[in-house]
C-alpha cells in the first residue's frame, strides 16, 4: 500500500479536512516519507495513521497538499492508487455536472477545487477546449488530464494558457502552447449565448478569453434596459451591452482601457446587428465623476470592476474604490433605475457589498431598494466547505 509518499498530519489538524475542505498548510503536517518530490501524488493519513485522502504535494507552497479525494467524499473508499481511474471519474463527474447548460457553446467544464480538481481549469469554447494549469501538481499529471478530456469533449483544437501569477509560488514559469494538434493557429473563435454571438480571442483576451462566470448575470440584465439608457462600466468585449440591446435598450455606453477589448465589444455589437452602442476608452473612476458633472442620467448602470481586493491589506483600499464607484453610479440613476454592481475580489463578502451600497447611497443622498443578489454561473460551482469557491457576489439595487 506504500505505493505513494505518505504526508501524516499533525494531532488534530484533520478537522478541516473532515469538514471537506481540499488544502493541508505547512504548519499542519507532522511528517512526510523521506525523498518525497514536489508535485508528487502523496497519501494522506491523520496523526493516529487513519486514511484522509490522496492528493499532491509542493513542499514550496504554504498550501503543501491539495487532495483530489478525500475522506469527507461521498463513497470515500481509502487511499487510492490509481491515479488514472480517480482522474478520469472526477472529470466525468465534472463535465456531467455542466449538462444542463444548453444555451451556449462555451461552458466553464472543471472549476479546481469546486469540482475537487485543485489547480487545473478547463474551459470549451465551441469546439476549442482551454486548459489552465496553476499547481505543479497538476502539471504533473497534464498529460492524463489531456488524454481523458480529449476522450470526454472531443475538442478539435486543445490550447494551454497558463498564465496564472500563482504558478509562481509553485516555482512554475507561465506556459502557453498548442497541445493538439501541434499544427494547430488559435484564432479568435465566434461562440453563441443565449441567442447572441461574441467574438473570443483566446490567446489576446483576458483570462481565458471571456468572462463566463457572468452568462446568467447578462442574461438577468435584460429584465431591467427596454427602453433605458445603459452605462456598462468595465465593459470588457461588451457582454452586457449586449444583452441591453438585446432586450430593447434605448442605447448603450460601454467604458473600459482595454483598447483590444473595446474594439472587440464593437465587433460583437455589430456581429449581431445592433446598432444603438458606443464604448469609449476611459478610466471608469474619472469617467463615472465627469457624467455626473454633465448631469447625465442611466436608467440603468452597470459596475463590474476587475478584482481589487486580491490580499486582506488591499481590503481598506479595494473598500474605498467600490464606495466611490457606487456613490457616482448611484449619482447617474435616474428614478426608478436600477445599479447592476459586482465583486469577484475574494475577501469582499456580500454583506461587506451591501455596507458599500448603504454608504455610498448615503454619500449620494439617495434612496435605494435591494431587488436581487447575483452570483457566478453554474458552470463555476461553489462549495460551502470550501469557501474560496465563491467568488463573485453581485446585487441589484432600484433608485426610489
Ligand atoms: N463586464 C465584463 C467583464 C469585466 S472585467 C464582461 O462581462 O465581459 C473588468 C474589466 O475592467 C477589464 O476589461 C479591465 O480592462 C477593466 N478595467 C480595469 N480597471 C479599469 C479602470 N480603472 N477603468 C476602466 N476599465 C478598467
Amino acid at each position: 500500500m506504500d505505493l505513494f509518499p505518505i504526508v501524516m498530519l499533525q494531532e488534530g489538524e484533520e478537522k478541516r479536512i473532515l469538514d471537506g475542505h481540499l488544502w493541508i498548510f505547512n504548519n499542519e503536517i507532522a511528517t512526510i516519507s523521506p525523498g518525497t518530490r514536489n508535485g508528487d501524488i502523496v497519501h494522506v493519513l491523520d496523526f493516529n495513521g487513519t486514511p484522509l485522502g490522496t492528493g499532491y504535494i509542493n513542499k514550496k507552497s504554504k498550501i503543501t497538499v491539495r487532495l483530489l479525494d478525500s475522506a469527507a467524499d461521498n463513497g470515500f473508499s481509502g487511499l487510492v492508487e490509481d491515479i488514472y481511474k480517480l482522474l478520469k471519474a472526477k472529470l466525468t463527474t465534472a463535465v456531467k455536472k455542466r449538462s444542463h447548460i444548453k444555451n451556449t457553446n462555451a461552458k466553464r467544464y472543471v472549476f479546481s477545487e469546486a469540482d475537487s480538481l485543485p489547480g487545473l481549469i478547463a474551459d470549451m469554447y465551441g469546439k476549442i477546449l482551454v486548459i489552465q494549469i496553476t499547481t505543479l501538481g497538476m502539471e504533473k499529471q497534464k498529460e492524463k488530464i489531456v488524454a481523458i478530456l480529449d476522450e470526454l469533449l472531443k475538442p478539435s483544437v486543445i490550447y494551454e494558457k497558463s498564465l496564472s501569477p500563482s504558478r509562481e509560488k509553485e516555482g512554475m514559469e507561465k506556459k502557453e502552447a498548442i497541445i493538439k494538434p501541434e499544427t494547430a493557429i488559435i484564432k479568435p473563435v465566434e461562440i453563441y449565448e443565449n441567442g447572441l454571438k461574441f467574438i473570443v480571442d483566446l490567446v489576446h483576451g483576458t483570462k481565458t478569453g471571456f468572462y463566463l462566470d457572468q452568462r446568467d448575470n447578462r442574461d438577468k440584465l435584460q429584465k431591467y434596459c427596454e427602453g433605458k439608457k445603459v452605462l456598462d462600466a468595465f465593459c470588457y468585449t461588451g457582454g452586457f451591452s449586449a444583452f441591453a440591446l438585446k432586450a430593447g435598450a434605448m442605447q448603450t455606453l460601454g467604458l473600459d482601457t482595454n483598447e483590444e477589448a473595446l474594439k472587440t465589444a464593437a465587433d460583437n455589437m455589430r456581429l449581431n446587428k445592433f446598432e444603438k452602442f458606443t464604448f469609449e476608452k476611459a478610466n471608469v473612476f474619472n469617467k463615472l465623476r465627469d457624467l455626473v458633472d454633465e448631469e447625465k442620467k442611466f436608467g440603468v448602470v452597470i459596475l463590474d470592476p476587475p478584482a481589487f481586493s486580491k490580499t486582506k491589506e488591499e481590503k481598506e483600499g479595494a473598500i474605498k474604490g467600490y464606495k466611490d464607484i457606487h456613490m457616482y453610479g448611484m449619482k447617474l440613476l435616474e428614478k426608478g433605475g436600477h445599479l447592476m454592481t459586482f465583486s469577484c475580489s475574494q475577501n469582499i463578502s456580500k454583506e461587506d457589498m451591501i455596507t458599500i451600497a448603504n454608504e455610498a447611497a448615503q454619500d449620494a443622498r439617495i434612496s435605494i431598494e435591494f431587488v436581487e443578489t447575483l452570483t457566478q454561473a453554474t458552470d463555476h460551482p461553489y462549495t460551502s466547505r470550501i469557501p474560496e469557491t465563491f467568488y463573485l457576489k453581485g446585487l441589484v439595487l432600484k433608485r426610489k
